[in-house]
């Protein structure tokens, strides 16, 4: 069994579409369990109805045609229960229903296994059979596994927008998807698809503009490619026999505009662009050949593919040479939208970012509070090929997505939108005030930057200085590694803007989910593998540079302080430090800057940190929580996958307990120690934080005036009896609730859950 288990799922996954894959599952499922009807049922989040997707043996033409709701058939009642359902009799349960459409024989043994993805039903799996008997515990198994599996090919096809019951119900009614709140906030525009290049499925459908230029597109890049197939004949003339050669025949032939040529013009006139178009025929294609029994004819379908990428190749190319329009309140929407596809784009447009993979704590969702764009992230099920130029709510308050709002809905929004604007302004009075509470207790407040942007906001704000200065941002946004000179301006630049003030410039921290475009590192499990310091370790000749970098900048300004990310061992910090004093001493020899040496930090991030924090404050003058990291290692809950999301909590007693113990061990050998994770951006955590007492918190500048006003209004005696409250709880839910329950008390919840109540009447 597991052999055939093993080889269906590889059909499955190696099936050019999701349609191809859904015919092969059924076609493989019935010959493996010997039965005479297999299907598949998807659930149509619009009409909330399971729709019959892929069948052999009953009538085609009931495809796409019967469904049912979860009160309705067997199959609803196997949903519904999320329970396997096996029967001898089925015709006999109270339950059954008659599909006429279906041409259904009189089938005893029925045997529907539920497709589950993140706790949520997605479908059923269908086996039928006419001999009354019940499937045996090996058979249920067997399908129990395959169901599993196929949960992800199926949650992947609603992110690429392959489910035709969900394509074909966009231009109907108001659609919503549920994701992750990444940064909070709500906007409403137009959707602009981004998509990686040469990726011929996640290219959107596009509506056409010019049909004559889109032509002309089409002949372009199919010139191109016969001209790349004929070159390619010519030098292979020697090499292959001419029999082989006829393949590059057969290229061109497909090529041709009875061919694919000529299909996908057909596409174009009928108004989808030129990429759109040749998506639609590639997939057609395989999808046929998927279902074909001779081996030579499947073997083409590769051959289809590969024109078919050769042409988006030439399309793609001619593309980049027209620069892409963004209108104004663009919503950034795709598959995985990475920090460098957001920084790309031209900000002073995008009101909104919406991105089928990623966490709350992913980079790019880190940037874009940071920026104060609302963002919603690990939408899995959104239909992103069909969303380009969709109109578009993002309420990342929720985390939700409305596609095609209806009138109602989209006033209700901007009435929202307009209350949140008063919010923000009613905020406008703290940007003056100190962080102080109510008896008397000062908090230091900082800032997060990375993108000179954060600056004016930062300063605009009023904070006391840079906490965390991820320097890894510019270094994203180039095309290789910027050289000492480079460098030094852009470090010159945020120190100035704050001095005297401390600036806290972390050295280079990637790897993880920190990519450069430029040094791909490719690891199996990257969360735990070369990343931060231990990479800027290995190369001394980066590090060095960037800490030169960093004291020239901080020439005669002296208020740079340096942080080290990713430590794990004591001895990463003595090489570090050792490194820092001979850039120091090198750059006192060579006298061109007026150099000192800087106080040097260390984050916590690493869970053995914890347990060592007071052997790693010796060597360091400061620490730093990055509590993002911390969260995930001490949780080992990877901050950027979607699925476990639920349980990656800054309120987790062990996030709480561990946080406070560092800042007691840290005390106790009389240094400072500063938090720099989103925990501190959250009104909520942040008073618990500064009852711990942080000597600073540091948080994206959108945080800062809701921090401050918290600060302002919680006395400190009130914030202490809370956390000593709260610490004593064992679930994150728990300590959650009192903390609003606080808040709600002091008047502050709209600090913690804004336009809450307008929302839940939209
Ligand atoms: C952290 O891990 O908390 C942190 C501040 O670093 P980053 O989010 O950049 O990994
Ligand atoms: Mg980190």
């Amino acid at each position: 069994m597991l052999e055939t288990l093993r080889r269906i799922v590889l059909e499955v996954d190696s099936a050019p579409t999701f349609q191809a894959a859904l015919d092969v599952l059924v076609h493989s499922v019935r010959e493996a369990t010997g039965t005479e009807v297999c299907s598949v049922y998807l659930l149509d989040e619009r009409t909330e109805r399971l729709v019959l997707m892929a069948n052999e043996g009953f009538n085609h033409d009931s495809i796409g045609v019967v469904s049912m709701t979860f009160d309705e058939g067997l199959v609803g009642l196997c949903a519904s229960r999320e329970e396997p359902i096996n029967l001898q009799d089925a015709a006999s349960h109270p339950r059954y229903l008659y599909f006429p459409e279906t041409g259904e024989e009189r089938y005893n043994a029925f045997l529907g296994v539920p497709i589950m993805h993140r706790r949520k039903v997605l479908g059923v799996l269908v086996v039928q059979q006419r001999d009354n008997r019940r499937f045996g515990e090996g058979e249920v198994a067997f399908m129990v596994t395959l169901s599993a599996q196929l949960s992800g090919v199926v949650a992947h096809a609603k992110v690429l927008g392959q489910m035709e019951v969900v394509r074909s119900s966009r231009a109907t009614a108001t659609q919503t998807y549920q994701g992750i709140t990444g940064a909070s906030g709500v906007t409403l525009g137009r959707a602009v698809v981004l998509y990686p290049p040469a990726d011929l499925e996640q290219v959107p459908d596009r509506a056409v503009e010019d049909i004559d230029t889109e032509l002309a597109l089409l002949k372009k890049a199919l010139e191109s490619v016969r001209e790349d197939v004929e070159a390619l004949d010519e030098r292979m003339a020697d090499t292959l026999m001419p029999e082989e050669r006829a393949l590059f025949d057969v290229y061109l032939r497909m090529l041709d505009d009875n061919a694919l040529g000529g299909e996908i013009a057909e596409r174009i006139e009928a108004g989808n662009w030129a990429q759109g178009a040749l998506r639609e025929v590639i997939d057609e294609h395989m999808q046929n050949f998927a279902l074909m029994d001779d081996p030579y004819l499947r073997e083409r379908m590769s051959d289809v593919r590969d024109l078919g990428l050769r042409l988006l190749a030439q399309l793609q190319e001619q593309e980049a040479e027209e620069t892409r329009e963004f209108p104004e309140n663009s919503i950034l929407v795709g598959e995985d939208i990475s920090t460098a596809m957001l920084l790309e784009a031209p900000l002073d447009k995008v009101c909104g970012v919406v991105s089928a993979t990623g966490a709350a704590n992913s980079h790019m969702a880190i940037v874009a509070r940071a920026l104060g764009i609302p963002t919603v992230v690990g939408v899995g099920d959104l239909p992103i090929t069909s969303l380009d130029d969709a109109e578009m709510i993002v309420d990342a308050y929720l985390g939700r997505i409305y596609v095609q709002p209806s009138r109602v809905l989209r006033k209700r929004y901007q009435a929202i939108i307009k209350e949140e604007q008063q919010l923000v302004a009613g905020l406008d009075a703290y940007k003056q005030r100190e962080a102080v509470t109510p008896d008397g207790h000062a908090v230091p407040l900082c800032v997060n930057t990375g993108l000179m942007a954060d600056v004016a906001r930062a300063k605009d704000r009023g904070a006391e200085g840079v906490g965390l200065y991820r320097s890894e941002i510019p270094f994203m946004l180039r095309e290789r590694f910027p050289g000492e000179e480079e460098q030094r301006q852009i470090y010159r630049q945020q120190l100035e803007a704050f001095a005297p003030r401390p600036v806290t410039m972390r050295t280079l921290d990637i790897g993880g989910d920190k990519d450069l475009p430029y040094f791909p590192i490719s690891e199996d499990n990257p969360a735990l593998g070369w990343r931060g310091i231990r990479i800027t370790l290995d190369h001394p000749e980066i590090f060095m540079v960037q800490v030169r970098a960093m004291l020239k900048a901080a020439s005669g300004l002296d208020n740079l302080q340096i942080l080290l990310p990713m430590v794990t061992t004591v001895s990463e910090v003595i090489d570090a430090v050792a490194l820092i004093h001979r850039a120091v001493a090198e750059l006192q020899e060579e006298k061109e800057y007026e150099v000192t040496l800087p106080r040097i930090g260390v984050m916590v991030e690493v869970p053995a940190t914890i347990i060592q924090i007071a052997d790693l404050a010796k060597h360091a003058d400061f620490i730093s929580i990055g509590s993002n990291d911390l969260t995930q290692y001490l949780l080992a809950v990877d901050r950027n996958n979607p699925r476990v999301a639920d349980l990656y909590s800054s309120y987790h007693p062990a996030v709480l307990r561990a946080v406070r113990y560092v800042v007691g061990e840290v005390h106790r050998v009389g240094k400072t120690v500063s938090i720099c994770g989103e925990m501190a951006g959250d009104p909520g955590t942040a008073i618990l934080l500064m009852a711990m007492g942080f000597d600073a918190l540091s948080m994206s500048a959108s945080n800062l005036l809701k921090v401050r006003k918290a600060i302002c209004h919680v006395p400190m005696q009130r914030a202490r009896e809370l956390l000593d409250r709260v610490l004593a709880f064992d679930r994150p839910e728990l300590i959650r609730a009192a903390v609003e329950q606080e808040m709600t008390e002091l008047g502050l919840i709209d600090l913690v859950r804004p336009q809450n109540q307008a929302r839940s009447q939209a």
